[in-house]
Formats: structure tokens, sequence, C-alpha cells
């Protein structure tokens, strides 16, 4: 070996042990690592990209769009969407997926408003500054849910105009969620024709099918879109998503890009050929049956996790059937060492499916060392 060859292994080596002690020790992200995706590692020799739309064939052939579809469908299903007006591709993540969301609803609607809460994911913000769209934002409440009657005023001020909703299926602090029959209601009662519903699902998408009562957040509650992280409660080792729209929607705009003299449908040119096939492979391995396994746990370890923190007195607590536990921040050692994600004085531990209540029990003893 070179000199130089050792230098890299070297590197790599320090790099590997680095990402494997940050990832024991991670309780404040949405990010699933209990997966094992070794019997894929073949396709990695080989240069996978599903450029253009997953449901129309393409000259470049070393892709995965086949999984793609069934991955789309999937996620489809479980958000009880209408079978025969679906569409959807696997993003890089959930932003991108809202980002198309938003698109769908800008070219429905150019001259819409859009309205999202204060409590929502930065990603929103930005999609609405990239596609120049014209929003509001709404007060959410204490829990951080959006604020319904301080989304009705504002919807009220703006009637003359289409209206955009984006719903927090699960805020990025508190997971809160947005009620979407309400929200449909609402604007319903104002006779707004003109209306588009996009789900912001990055982390709670993966779940909220399993949970009882159903959260009310998908096609048949009267949401157009929904965005899903895939590297979240499902954990993939790149970012990836899931966006599915309503074909026909997605058909409108197709044309208008056709018109341009393009056929492209999604955001990027390139896209992942190999995040499909995890995405599919973790479907495939788990079924619908291991979705509910991992929903069941996760819930289990977020109700003992408000209940240890709360025996020792730190006031805990969370959102009806949400896997986050919010608390007063702890030390600045304790949330270093966890990786906790803090706003406005509280922290969160995101019970993912990996989390497990030994873990919680050492976090609880480094806090009570530590107060
Ligand atoms: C994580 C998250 C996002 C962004 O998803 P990425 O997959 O990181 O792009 C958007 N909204 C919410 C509510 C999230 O939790």
């Amino acid at each position: 070996m070179t000199l130089e060859n050792t230098a890299v292994s070297n590197q790599l080596n320090e790099l590997l042990a680095q990402v494997k002690e940050t990832t024991e020790y991670f309780l404040g992200y949405p990010v699933s690592k209990d997966f094992d995706y070794s019997e894929l590692m073949p396709f990695l020799q080989y240069p996978m990209n599903n450029l253009g739309d997953p449901f129309v064939k393409s000259t470049y052939k070393v892709d995965s769009r086949q999984m793609e579809r069934e991955v789309v469908h999937f996620f489809a299903e479980l958000f009880r969407a209408d079978q025969d007006n679906v569409w959807g591709y696997v993003t890089n993540g959930g932003s991108e997926g809202n980002l198309y969301g938003l698109y769908v609803a800008r070219e429905l609607y150019p001259n819409a408003m859009v309205y999202f809460s204060e409590a929502t994911h930065y990603s929103i913000q930005k999609n609405v500054t990239l596609l120049n769209m014209e929003y509001v934002i709404v007060r959410s409440q204490e829990n951080g849910e959006i604020d319904y009657s301080d989304l009705k005023e504002a919807v009220r001020y703006n009637r003359h105009r289409p209206v955009v909703v984006v719903a927090n299926v699960g805020t990025t602090m508190t997971e809160a969620k947005d009620n979407i029959a309400t929200i449909k209601e609402l604007v319903g009662e104002m006779a707004i024709e003109k209306h588009y519903i996009h789900a912001d699902a990055a982390l709670a998408g993966g779940f909220a099918p399993f949970v009882t009562p159903r959260p009310s957040f998908d096609f048949v509650d009267g949401c157009d879109s929904i965005s899903v992280s895939g590297h979240k409660f499902i954990g993939s080792p790149m970012p990836s998503g899931v966006v599915v729209v309503k074909k026909d929607n997605r058909d409108r705009i197709a044309k208008k890009i056709a018109y341009i003299g393009s056929s492209d449908a999604t955001i990027t040119g390139s896209r992942n050929g190999h995040s499909p096939l995890f995405l599919w492979y973790a479907i495939k391995k788990l079924g619908v049956d291991g979705f509910a396994k991992r929903t069941a746990h996760s819930l289990q370890v977020a109700a003992y996790t408000e209940k240890r923190l709360n025996e020792i007195g730190v006031k805990a607590w969370r959102n009806p059937n949400a896997i986050t536990v919010v608390f007063p921040s702890p030390s600045d050692d304790v949330r270093s060492k966890w990786q906790l994600a803090t706003e406005k004085g509280n922290s969160h531990i995101i019970c993912m499916p990996n989390v497990t209540t030994t873990q919680i029990d050492e976090f609880v003893a480094d806090v009570l060392v530590s107060s």
C-alpha cells in the first residue's frame, strides 16, 4: 500500500468509528437505525438512476422504477388514496415532497394564498419562497396544533383567493397533528371552492395509519397530497421520502410542462435509483404487520419515557398517541451526549423503533446525575 492509500484508509476508519459512536447516543432526531440492508450491497456496484417519471418507461434502463411504483402504491394504500387516481415518486426526503405538493398546488391555483402554522417545519417557508407563493403564518395552540379559529380568520380575510393549507401531521418539535377533516370543513363552510390541502407527514406518515384512533390526515379525510420521509420511521442509510398526489392534478401540470417542451415530471433531473430499492426492501421485509409492531413499540417506549421523567420530577408530556416526548431542556452535557434538539427552552426525545427502555433508563440516570 502506498503512503497515500494508508492515509485514505486511516481517514475512513476514523470517520467510521465516529459515525458508529455518534449513532449510539441518538435520541433527539427522528431517524431509525435498526435496519439491515446487507442483501442490497451488490446493487451499489451499479449506476442506478430513476430519472424522470417512474410511471413512464425511460431509455435509461439501469433503474428500479418497478420497485419505485410499488413503494408509491404501498403508501397510497396506507393513505387511503383513490387507487385509480394516484401518482407519486420517491424523493430525496420529506422536504422535496413538500416542495412537490406545493408546486402542484401553485400550478392549479397560481393566485392562491398559502396558510400554515408557526410550528411548521422550516422547509415550508423555504418552499413557498422558492415557488414565489404568498403566505400567511397562522398561530399554533399550546400543544403545537394549528389554531383553527386563527386559520378561519386568516382565510376569511383573504376569501377572494384560492386556499392552500399545509397541514402538519406531526410537527417537528411536539408532533402535534393538524386535523385535516376540520380544516376541510372550515374551508367548505366559507364556500371556497378552489382549495388544496397538503399534508406534511414527514415523520408520522410512517405510523399514523397504525394508530387508534386513526388521526385525520389522509386522502379520505380530505388532503390532496402527502409527503413522508423514508429515512425517519422506516430507516435508510441515505435520506429518502415518498410523495403521493392525485394523478388528475399531476396530469394538469404535466400538460403544462409538455407545452414548454419537457416531459420531466419530478423536481430533480437524475434521481436516486437505490433509495426506492431500499424502501421497497424494507416494506417487503416488514409488511403491514411489521409497521404495526414498530408503531406499538414506539408508543410503548414513549409512554415509558414520559412516565420515567415525571417520576424524577421532570415535567414531560406528549400529544395523544405521539412518539415524541417533550420536556424542559436538560443540562448542556446531557443534550450534547444524546443529541437533543432544543427550541424555546424545550427538548424532545423521539421514540423511534430502535429506541429501547434500557436506553431511556440510561438517559434518565444522566438527567438525574446532572440536575
Ligand atoms: C423531518 C421533517 C421534514 C423534512 O423532511 P426531510 O426528510 O428531512 O427533508 C419536514 N417536515 C417535518 C414535520 C419533519 O419532521
